[in-house]
């Protein structure tokens, strides 16, 4: 299960509409719980440097990730997952979001219109083949 907080969720939203139509991307930061359930207590936007279509494509720079990570470390808190918006396209987990997957939580946002609709996050398995659903709160 992931939580996520009032005020990162609202950042992520808000992120997601700003970037609209195409897609955005970040980190998420917080910590994760004895039973594995996760808690976000900051979302971290990223620069989408897709250099090709963004309305349906993102991509991450390391360097930009590696900020993520020492932000994180800053604040005493781990990345447990990224995020990223799916422009007027629903809130699924793409063959290409699998294999750009590394074990955390990816939250998917629907954006319609340029407002927000839904929202699902996906765990993947640690050979990238294969990725479960996961209990979403926000
Ligand atoms: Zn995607």
């Amino acid at each position: 299960m992931i939580r996520i907080e009032a005020e990162p969720w609202r950042k992520m939203v808000e992120h997601a509409r700003a970037t609209y139509p195409y897609e955005c991307c970040g980190a998420l930061l917080g910590s994760v719980d004895g039973d594995g359930s996760k808690v976000v207590t900051r979302a971290l936007p990223l620069e989408n440097a897709s250099e090709g279509e963004k309305r349906v494509h993102y991509v991450m720079r390391p360097k930009d990730m590696l900020m993520a990570d020492q932000e994180a470390r800053r604040e005493r808190l781990d990345i447990v997952g990224f995020y990223h918006s799916h422009p007027d396209c629903d809130a699924y987990f793409s063959e290409t979001d699998r294999k750009n997957s590394y074990w955390y939580s990816f939250v998917v946002m629907s954006i319609r219109k340029g407002e927000f609709d839904h929202a699902n996050s996906y765990i993947p398995n640690a050979e990238q083949t294969d990725f479960k659903k996961e209990e979403l709160i926000y």
